[in-house]
């Protein structure tokens, strides 16, 4: 960012969006910066800090269980969101738990983490578990609502214009009967993972899988649902059985990244293990896996 030249602090949403509106492209939102901060864009003349805006902060729950959250708030700040709903908190409150070190935790933001879409970015596999609904904001044409599944098909930063900014992640409530998770597997607490997975099973009232989401992470370029394995899970008893058969064909459904850290190979066996585990500790959250092996059903 060698052409630099302001840095502007504003102090609300439509302050922020005008600035980004009259920058014709060549000003940016700059969140916490982690990745910004490595930019070496000759174009961006200067950066829009969002992180003082009170209307970006919130992290609210509704009497359904909705939540909405603003686009600032850190991964700190989301592992550590005690009136987060349960499933909520096992997925996407334990993903940010799980990024880089405390002192990365504090700055990265929501946004960010979602806009600047890497392999290794934790909260969008959560948040697709979730089915989350970002909200982008522009002077120019006002709000949409996107899914956090249409902004990862392509990337975030191809589907965003110039002069939008994200401003928001809606969460819809959640049956009664619903757990999820997200799990992780890394070289060390705080390295890039080499894979991760985020998943959710719904319940009906005969203890039926009646929904189900599994994402594969960081194993693959962006966060993916695999929709045919969800689909054998639906209409199912959960079972032990179940989430072993549905883990064992992952490999058949992804196409992992290899490199000098692991072997595609690797990893497509890694994500076998993770969605097996996955599946079981969702199970075990909505019926208990030991009465299920116990033969007394949901
Ligand atoms: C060493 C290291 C290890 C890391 N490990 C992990 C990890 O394990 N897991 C993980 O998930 N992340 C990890 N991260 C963080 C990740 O790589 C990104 O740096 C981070 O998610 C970016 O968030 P930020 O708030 O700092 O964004 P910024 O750097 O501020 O911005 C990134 C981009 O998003 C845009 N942007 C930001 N906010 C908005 C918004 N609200 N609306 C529109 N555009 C916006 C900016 O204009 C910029 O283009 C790591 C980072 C580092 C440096």
């Amino acid at each position: 960012m060698k052409n630099l030249e302001r840095w502007y602090y504003p102090k609300s949403i439509p302050e922020a969006l005008e600035l980004l509106a009259e920058g014709g492209g060549k000003v940016k939102v700059i969140g916490g910066g982690t990745a910004l901060a490595e930019s070496r864009s000759p174009d961006i003349v200067a950066l829009v800090d969002i992180t003082r805006i009170d209307a970006l902060q919130h992290a609210t729950v509704e009497g359904d269980g909705r939540c909405t959250l603003g686009a600032v708030l850190t991964a700190h700040h989301l592992a550590e969101w005690l009136n987060a709903p349960p499933v909520v908190a096992r997925t996407l409150c334990k993903a940010a738990g799980t990024i880089s070190h405390r002192m990365h935790r504090n700055v990265i933001t929501l946004g960010g983490n979602i806009v600047q879409l890497y392999a290794w970015s934790d909260l969008p596999v959560a948040l697709l578990a979730l089915d989350a609904v970002c909200v982008l904001q522009s002077a120019k044409n006002g709000t949409r609502r996107l899914p956090i599944r249409k902004l990862t098909t392509v990337h975030p930063a191809k589907e965003l214009l110039f002069h939008e900014m994200l401003t928001q992640v809606e969460i819809p409530a959640l049956p009664a009967r619903s757990g999820g998770t997200f799990v992780k597997f890394a070289r060390t607490e705080t390295d890039y993972a080499f894979a991760t997975v985020a998943a959710r099973v719904d319940l009906d009232g005969d203890g039926v899988v009646s929904d189900c989401r599994i994402v594969v992470g960081c194993a693959v370029p962006r966060p993916v649902r695999l929709e045919a394995l969800e689909a054998m899970v639906t209409g199912q008893d959960p079972s032990p059985g179940l989430a072993a058969e549905v883990g064992s064909r992952v490999g058949t459904h992804i196409r992992p990244l290899g490199d000098f850290r692991a072997s595609a190979a690797y990893r497509a066996e890694l994500c076998s293990v993770l969605v097996k585990r996955a599946l079981l500790e969702c199970f075990d959250q909505v019926v208990g896996v030991a009465a299920i092996e116990r033969g007394e059903g949901a």
